[in-house]
């Protein structure tokens, strides 16, 4: 997507992996490669945190960076998941009650994205251990067992049940009763169709996958890395295409 972008927008800028192995070591291997940005993945994102100099408030909270931007002799760190999460909703952006499954790292940035967004945002997860971070920053939260009577306009899986088996995040009587008034499903697994986006389907729900998302938090990070010396719709385009081609 980047290259694609890049070729098309006719700037030098070229976009390859590197497989981090210790992330204590990111600031000095960014420096060594003689990068001027870089996106980061699990399980660096922590890491990335403590390598930035400065903090942009999209990573603030979450402390976990997915993006870095090197410039007057500062590394620059973000976070372009949530964001990316919040674009890639398109019309169902005016939706006000949000359910978040699951409360790992995907699930920080989504929630404080809608927060900021003055959105209603409940964290549910399968156990307590990750809610704390949430009820530390006013969320409410809850165990999938305390959810049961509850509706949400939108629910959203950020959980990776479904991802390398075919679990659903949780017990299927909780989905229905959570399915049968949400206006929209957002599953933010991309590249297969979970159970839970099939079981949306099967209700007749509009539904989404995690595709967009990754565009989008994409296209953030090109705003960030070319200094937004382009017009965010023209990259989201390029973008598009580059996923279709
Ligand atoms: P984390 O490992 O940080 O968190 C995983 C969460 O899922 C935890 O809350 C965990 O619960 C829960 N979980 C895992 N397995 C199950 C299960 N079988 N049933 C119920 N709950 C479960 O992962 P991330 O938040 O980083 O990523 C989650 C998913 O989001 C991944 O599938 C990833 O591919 C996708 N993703 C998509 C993006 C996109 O751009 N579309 C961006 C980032 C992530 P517990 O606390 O109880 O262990």
């Amino acid at each position: 997507m980047h290259n694609f972008a890049a070729k098309n927008l006719n700037i030098p800028l070229f976009y390859s992996r590197y497989l981090l192995k210790d992330g204590d070591r990111l600031k000095e291997i960014f420096y060594s490669l003689g990068l001027r940005g870089c996106n980061i993945t699990v399980p660096h994102k922590e890491s990335a945190f403590l390598a930035c100099d400065e903090i942009d408030i999209s990573a603030r909270d979450i402390k976990a960076i997915n993006t870095i931007f090197y410039k007057d002799s500062k590394l620059y760190g973000y976070n372009t998941d949530g964001d990316g999460f919040f674009q890639s909703l398109n019309e169902h952006k005016e939706h006000s009650s949000f359910l978040i499954l699951g409360a790992g790292g995907s699930a920080k940035s989504i929630a404080i994205s809608l927060k900021r967004r003055g959105k209603r945002v409940v964290i549910g997860n399968r156990s307590k251990e990750k809610l704390k971070f949430f009820g530390d920053l006013g969320f409410e939260t809850s165990t999938y067992d305390e959810l049961k009577n509850r509706d949400f306009d939108v629910v959203v899986n950020s959980t990776s049940a479904g991802l390398q088996d075919e679990n659903l995040p949780c017990e299927i009587k909780l989905l229905k009763e959570l399915f049968k008034n949400a206006k929209f499903i957002y599953d933010i697994i991309y590249g297969k169709e979970t159970p839970f986006l099939k079981m949306a389907k099967e209700f007749e729900k509009e539904c989404s996958d995690g595709r967009d998302m990754l565009i989008y938090q994409g296209v953030l990070a090109f705003m960030i890395f070319t200094e937004n010396q382009f017009l965010e719709d023209d990259v989201k385009r390029l973008f598009f295409r580059a996923m279709e081609l």
